[in-house]
């Protein structure tokens, strides 16, 4: 699912397989993805006694949860002296008080489920390396203290190098994402749920009953539907597609030559830097995440953003050894509050996303939300996470500055140039001008090329090609293809078109004629 990348949790972990659907269903929950929060709410609905039916496109935990640093905490960043700024102190108390409740749902399932996931106690550092950064660390550790959370100030730390000072927050935790919602699927099925995995929703009909045509050519109905999706795959009151955006970040593990110190560290600026460690076979392995960026709009060369990571963690503890590599991306709202619940007042489709790269706590506390919301018709902290949140209108000029990027690119990118191909080496994918129109080349390691009409099949925002993963990814709302054009994740529904496919010397002699 993620280019030719696979992360140290989906290497490490032994892969569990579900059947695909193979016969139309009508039951009263779907829940489309099984990333944590599809899995956490199935669990939860299953133990409420409800018989949820799971669908997911790839595998289990193919998404963002697959490929996630792992650290499981209420530091957000600096999340609470903006909130506290935007919203207030009720509002930034009540989101401690869920995240919280978030983690202390995943200490409790291990403990009850016996889930050996690697679950470990671990304070969490939000640190500045300059006196810019210092200011917001300041500022969270101020607005942190007041809100009751138990935050220390350190001054002159000796770990990470270059930091001046960072808040330490005590008691978070760190674990192995695919261990912990593999286990948490297997008590779901084990309590009523069902899992069919290589299964995609490709449209929904929402009627009071809600239809649900998968790829495969088969129908789920349901009278409750749940968007796991990250992206939402129905957005009827379209409400996510100006207020959504895609982020991408890229991930390392390393066996390092030095030894350092335990915890888990996220820069407060930029370029963003997540620390942590983890523990497989009794060996430590420093994990390091970071080099984020609106998707499609990273470095030309993304293999750059590896290359940066693993300088940096030879910074850290020195590289014996780069152990996997891998990237994905997460949601972010203008406000940085994620949205759950119902799409519209009275409504029985429910969606989970925009977690700023926080979604195994936000995930988690959606997973929950949503089976309250479909078990009882009500949920605490509703209002908080609802999309008409506080004085959300005002968060409408910040909407549009935001995602103006996206928006911005539907138009921008229609009047790009292009360039010729004949230099076009192995593994590398451009924008050309193919028979009178733009399009994607990408030449293969057997030479062979395809050629794609590169509108996303979403909006027709033009792709951009990335190198490290070799995708063609949508800098409007995260879409993402195979460098033959088959869709990967994201919100678009149909593969690319393939405009020729072919040996790359047909090519030149075709098109120099
Ligand atoms: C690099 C990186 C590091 C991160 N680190 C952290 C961290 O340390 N701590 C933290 O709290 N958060 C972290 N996050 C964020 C966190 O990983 C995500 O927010 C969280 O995993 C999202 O979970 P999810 O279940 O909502 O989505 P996903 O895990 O993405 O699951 C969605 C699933 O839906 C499936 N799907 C999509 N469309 C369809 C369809 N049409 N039909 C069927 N299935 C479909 C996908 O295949 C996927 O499996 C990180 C994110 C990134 C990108």
């Amino acid at each position: 699912m993620e280019g030719n990348t696979v992360s140290y949790w989906n290497k490490t972990a032994k892969k569990t397989e579900y059947p695909r659907l193979e016969k139309n269903l009508e039951v009263d929950i779907l829940i489309v993805g099984s990333g944590i929060t599809g899995i956490t709410c199935a669990y939860c609905l299953a133990q409420k006694g409800a018989n949820p039916v799971v669908i997911e496109a790839g595998g289990l935990c193919d998404g963002s949860t697959g490929n996630t640093t792992g650290k499981v905490t209420i530091q957000h960043d600096n999340v609470y002296s903006r909130i506290y700024k935007k919203y207030g102190m009720d509002f930034a108390k009540d989101y401690v008080e869920s995240q919280s409740g978030a983690l202390d749902f995943i200490r409790s399932r291990v403990k009850a489920e016996s889930i050996d996931c690697q679950l470990t106690d671990s304070t969490s550092y939000l640190y500045a390396v300059t006196q810019e950064d210092m200011k917001l660390v300041e500022k969270e550790f101020d607005v942190a203290a007041g809100l009751g959370i138990d935050v220390e100030m350190i001054r002159k730390p000796d770990f990470p190098p270059d930091s001046i000072g960072m808040v330490a927050l005590k008691n978070q935790a760190v674990f192995h994402p695919v261990r912990y919602v593999q286990a948490l699927a297997k008590a779901a099925v084990s309590k009523g749920a069902k899992i069919y995995c290589d299964t995609k929703a490709i449209r929904v009909e929402d009627e009071d009953i809600k239809t649900v045509y998968c790829e495969n050519g088969l129908v789920v109905k349901a009278k409750h539907l749940v968007m796991a999706t990250q992206y939402p795959i129905y957005d009827g009151p379209n409400i996510f597609f100006t207020r959504l955006y895609a982020k991408r970040a890229y991930g390392i593990a390393v066996d390092a030559k030095r030894d350092w110190p335990d915890g888990n560290y996220i820069s407060a600026g930029e370029p963003t830097r997540s620390i942590r460690t983890h523990v497989e076979d009794g060996k430590r392995i420093l994990i390091v995440v970071g080099e984020d960026h609106a998707t499609a709009r990273g470095e030309d060369n993304t293999e750059l953003h590896y290359e940066n990571l693993i300088q940096f963690a030879g910074s850290l503890a020195g590289v014996n050894r780069v152990l996997a590599k891998w990237s994905a991306q997460d949601y972010e709202t203008p406000d940085h509050v994620p949205y759950i619940g119902r799409i519209s007042d009275h409504s029985n489709v429910y969606a989970a996303t925009g977690f700023k790269k926080w979604g195994l706590t936000s995930g988690t506390l959606a997973g929950n939300m949503i089976a309250d919301l479909i078990t009882t018709g009500n949920t605490r902290y509703e209002e908080l996470y609802s999309r008409k949140r506080g004085d959300y209108s005002s968060s409408i000029g910040k909407t549009v500055t935001e995602v103006a990027g996206s928006v911005g690119e539907l138009i921008k990118s229609k009047f790009e140039t292009t360039e010729s191909i004949q230099n076009l080496k192995p593994g590398e994918g451009r924008v050309i001008n193919f028979e009178g129109r733009k399009a994607g080349i990408y030449r293969d390691f057997d030479d062979h090329v395809t050629i794609l009409d590169i509108s996303c099949t979403h909006m027709t925002t033009e792709l951009n090609f990335n190198v490290a993963e070799r995708t063609w990814d949508c800098p409007a709302h995260g879409g993402r293809y195979s460098a033959d054009g088959k869709l990967l994740e994201g919100p678009p529904k149909d593969s690319l078109k393939v405009l020729f496919q072919g040996s790359f010397s047909d090519l030149v002699v075709k098109k120099h004629r």
